[in-house]
């Protein structure tokens, strides 16, 4: 949830387009290249991430849902050393993060009915929670050589809705400055990427609250990435109880006692994972998981609306509607 500030009047008009892609919506600004050649570096930028969202539904035709069906199945499918790559960072992700980032959660996300385009419940009932909960899948259990996955856990399925973004943000970027494009802006839903500068001085974005209004403003140097995740994103009420789609791996349900989360790293697959297992670790452990996963500059929204946030993203992070970040050494 993030807004990209005007920048200064006397810069050249950035070229911007919004589209759907990953299950979210997708922004991206350019600036110093002229409107045609600026279109072509975003469609680029956009063929790059229609591509990953084709291959990596995680119940689609591509090769994640070839994937996932097999694994269901006992049986090993091939991967692309694209999607072998990820597949590593988000085992040693799940590792650091002592397992709240646990892109192995393909199947509870189901359950949840948080796969499809319109989540509605009911949720799932206790026995199959126990169930999955009881079979602990993890990217631990999966073993991938020579370009073949498999697992001996068959209640592993991969999402990789949690680092996705982040990746499809660095390939986007690397899409817009093969086509010449130095300075730019990707939003990928709550995942942003910020390249070289905003006409001359540097990208200032805005980040909402997890209720409305906004939480501060934050000026970004070339290369940093910011992630959100909140519960506000994707969330189904049923029997009056609100549902969100950030789920703890533990209790095989969805994560309290914080609303939003937000990362500042040089790496966006780390932010978003990272944003993620933060959330997941919640207000008693969110610091400590910051610490474990390397990241510096995070804050965390509670459920109680109070602000925490580490030294680093006291001094980065302007707050604006009269909010107060409670530091946490
Ligand atoms: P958002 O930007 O939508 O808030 P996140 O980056 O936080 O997204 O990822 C949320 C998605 O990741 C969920 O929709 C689900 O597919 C998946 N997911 C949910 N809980 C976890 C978890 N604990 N670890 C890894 N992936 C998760
Ligand atoms: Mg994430």
């Amino acid at each position: 949830m993030v807004l990209a500030l005007a920048a200064c009047a006397r810069a050249p008009e950035p070229v911007r387009r919004e589209f759907f892609a990953l299950g979210t919506l997708v922004e991206i600004t350019v600036y110093g290249l002229d409107e045609a050649r600026a279109l072509a570096a975003i469609g680029a930028a956009r063929a790059e991430l229609e591509r990953l969202d084709a291959a990596w539904r995680p119940w689609g035709a591509g090769e994640l849902g070839t994937l996932n069906r097999a694994l269901e199945a006992g049986a090993s499918a091939p991967v692309s050393a694209e999607l072998a790559a990820l597949l590593a960072r988000a085992a040693a992700l799940e590792r650091a993060s002592g397992g709240r980032f646990n892109a192995g959660i393909g199947q509870l996300v189901r359950l949840w009915d948080f796969d499809g385009e319109a989540p509605q419940g009911p949720p799932p009932d206790a026995g199959h929670i126990a169930a999955w909960r009881a079979a602990a899948p993890g990217l631990a259990a999966l073993r991938v050589a020579g370009g073949v996955a498999a697992s001996a856990n068959r209640a592993l399925a991969v999402d990789l809705g949690a680092i996705g973004k982040g990746y499809g943000a660095r390939r986007a970027g690397v899409a817009l400055a093969s086509h010449g494009v130095r300075d730019a802006l990707l939003a990928v839903g709550g995942d942003i990427l910020a390249l070289g500068q905003a006409g001359g001085r540097p990208w200032r974005i805005a980040i909402r609250g997890p209720r409305g209004g906004l939480l501060g403003g934050l000026t970004l140097a070339s290369g940093e990435a910011v992630s959100t995740s909140g519960d506000y994103e994707r969330y189904y009420v049923w029997n009056g109880r609100r549902f969100h789609h950030l789920l703890d791996p533990a209790t095989g349900a969805d994560a309290g006692g914080v609303r939003e989360v937000l990362v500042v790293t040089d790496d966006p697959v780390l932010a978003d994972a990272a944003a993620t297992a933060l959330f997941v670790a919640g207000p008693a452990h969110w610091r400590e998981v910051a610490r474990d996963l390397g990241v510096e500059v995070a804050l965390a929204v509670r459920a109680d609306g109070t602000i925490a946030a580490t030294p680093a993203a006291r001094r980065r992070v302007e707050p604006v509607d009269g909010r107060r970040f409670e530091e946490v050494p």
